[in-house]
Parts: C-alpha cells; structure tokens; sequence
C-alpha cells in the first residue's frame, strides 16, 4: 500500500509544525524520517496514521484520500517508543489481542488465531517466550513482542516512533538488522521516526531528512551520505570540518589550495565541508587544504581519530585506519598537512 502526502500543512497556535511536506512512500518500502527534535517528524507520522489532522492538504493510502478517515478505520499498525503491552496478560494473549477484540462476524477462529500468533511469535524469533509475562522480558524483547503484536491484524502499513529509542546502544544496534531482516521477509509499508542518523542509514530503504516542519532531501542512505544537498543535511549525518573560501569559475579556492571541481554550485562565497575520514593525513605540504599541529590522538578500535590545530585557531578533525598512523609515525606536538578525498561545496548565505 503507497502513502502519498500532499501538501501538509499543520500549525499548533503560531507555531508551524508542517510547512507544505509532500512525500510519497512506495509500497512496501521502509522509509526513515529522520530530523532533529522538533523538526516535526511525529506530527507527520500522527498525521499518517489519522491520530493528528493536517491543516490543510492530503493523504492517501493506495491512491484513496484518507485524510479524515478515522484511525480505526486506516488499518495501521503502531509501535512507539514505549510500547505499553498489558502487564496482566502472557506474550500469546498480547499478540493475539488486535484479533480476540473483532467483531465476532469477522474473528477468527481459536485455532486460526493460535496459528498465528505462534507464526508472528516465531517471526520475531520469540516463540519461545508465548507464557512469559512483560515483566519478565528485556527492553529489546517487549518491543518484538510489541511489533508481533501491532503485525497481528495485517495492518496495511506500519508506524514506529522511535521504537527502539528507550534501549540501550548494543540492543539498538542488534534490533535495527533485525527489523531490517524482518521487513525484507514480509515488506508491509512502513515509515520509521528516528532522530539517529545512523538507525535511519542502516535501516531503510529511503530517508527523509527533516528540519524546522520542511523536507531538506529524500533519497536513498547511500545518496542521502554521498551527496547531501545542503549544509544542514551534511552536518545532520555525521562530523565534518568547514573551510570557508571562493568558487570563481569551476575552482574552489580556499586560502592557497585550489581543486576542480566536478559540479558547480555557483559562483561566490562559498563553504566547503570534509567528513573527517576524507581528510587524508600527510607529512608533505603538497596540496595541502590546511596544516597543523597534532593536539589529541584518540586511538579506539580499528581507526585514529587526530585532532589538528591550525594556525587561524580552528580545531580539524581527521580518521585515518590504525595502520597508516603506525607507518605515518605521528607523535603529539607535531605538523601535519592534511589534503580532501571527498568534499560537499556550498554557496554561503548571502552570496558574494
Ligand atoms: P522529537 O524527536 O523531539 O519528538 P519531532 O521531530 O518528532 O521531535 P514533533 O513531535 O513532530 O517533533 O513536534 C514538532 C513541533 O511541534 C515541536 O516544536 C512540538 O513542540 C510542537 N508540537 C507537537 N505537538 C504539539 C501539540 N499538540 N501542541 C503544541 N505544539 C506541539
């Protein structure tokens, strides 16, 4: 089932929340809103599911406008942050509750209900668990339970609001390849609120990045890291270093570097942003971007992570892989240059 979002509206008092978003989400596509708080990514997902109305502007659910459709009639399934399963009820009792509540014309019968849940049970690879109680599951297993649970009634599209928000980093982690696996294995629609750039990139099949009730870009992860198309997304996904300088023709120049580049922004003022891990670390001046003194070497895991200070004050950050630090010899206190793999051009505001 596609959901197709036409220009939403939506004010609380002054304050716009939802400024004109238009979206379509494919069938059977797991799509991330993904945004800083505030941006405006649960009054969407409310106004998907028929829990918030808009203003003004549409919804529609496999082409049919749904905008004021009640929620019980959209035929969504919910998982949200906290999840509140009934404590007085088994893990089976809970999963099968959305199917013992039907009007009894169109219920099931026990046994189909029985094959069900222990299906949905064994989809969330929690089968095991059908007699236990809430209580006497983890963080991690109550929202498997809680996705079993909203999955029961075959909702035509699925909506989760941080479902994993509440868990702790490792469970995170594993929870996110797991819905990834789970929703390649039975493809319902779904769209995934999520303020973690790193939860959305993993996850879904596309982002929608958010800010201040407007849509920035929507593509796929990959796209959306590559080439992000403006310098709130760029900083949204992740750690960068800015050089501010000029783009005359198709050069950018900042300071004495120069580089060609590919696309061309425009002409002007203009900054440049460089993730810390196309930073390449140098002992030669040659093509240097910036140079600096080495003034923090963080070496967790499998890459060094140095902190360079340059001449005019500002702090650069680079990665590089463990091994080419060991080769490279670098020792606090001493110069570096360091040259761009990779960076994001933009305009600055105000142009020239
Ligand atoms: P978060 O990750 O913090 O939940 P969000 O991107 O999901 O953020 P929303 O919950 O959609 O943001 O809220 C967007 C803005 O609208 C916020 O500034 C919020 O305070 C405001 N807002 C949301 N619901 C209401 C409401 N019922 N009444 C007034 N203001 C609201």
């Amino acid at each position: 089932m596609s959901i197709e979002i036409r220009n939403i509206q939506k004010r609380f008092g002054d304050f716009v929340a939802l400024d004109n978003v238009n979206l379509t989400v494919q069938s059977g596509e797991l799509l991330a809103l993904l945004g800083p708080s505030g941006c405006g990514k649960t009054t969407l997902l409310r106004i998907i599911a028929g829990l918030e109305t808009p203003d003004s502007g549409q919804v529609l659910f496999g082409g049919e406008d749904t905008t004021h459709t009640h929620v019980s009639e959209r035929e969504v399934g919910f998982v949200f942050q906290h999840y509140a399963l009934f404590r007085h009820m088994t893990v089976f009792d809970n999963v099968a509750f959305g199917l013992t509540v039907k009007p009894r014309s169109i219920r099931p019968s026990k046994e189909e209900i029985r094959d069900k849940v222990l299906k949905l049970l064994k989809l969330v690879q929690l089968d095991w668990l059908a007699d236990a109680y809430p209580t006497q599951l983890s963080g991690g297993q109550r929202q498997r339970i809680a996705l079993a649970r909203s999955l029961a009634v075959e909702p035509k599209v699925l909506l989760l609001d941080e479902p994993f928000g509440a868990l702790d980093a490792k469970v995170r982690k594993d929870l996110r390849r797991w819905l990834r696996d789970l929703h390649d294995e039975i493809h319902v629609t779904s769209v995934f609120v999520t303020h973690d750039q790193e939860e959305a990139l993993e996850v879904s099949d596309r982002v929608v990045v958010m800010d201040h009730g407007h849509i920035e870009q929507v593509g796929a992860p990959d796209d959306i890291y590559e080439h992000p198309a403006s310098p709130f997304v760029t900083q949204f996904l992740g750690d960068v270093n800015l050089f501010h300088g000029r783009i005359d023709g198709s050069h950018l120049t900042i300071g004495d570097y120069a580089h060609r580049l590919t696309t061309v922004p425009g002409e002007g003022r203009a900054v440049a942003y460089v993730r810390p891990h196309d930073l390449i670390v140098s002992r030669s001046p040659e093509d240097a971007l910036a140079s600096g003194t080495v003034e923090h070497i963080h070496a967790v895991g499998p890459v060094v992570r140095l902190e360079v200070a340059t001449g005019d004050g500002q702090t650069l950050e680079a990665v590089l892989a463990k091994e080419t630090y060991r080769e490279l010899g670098i020792a606090l206190g001493e110069a570096v240059h360091l040259k761009p793999k990779k960076v994001s051009v933009f305009l600055s505001e105000g142009g020239d």
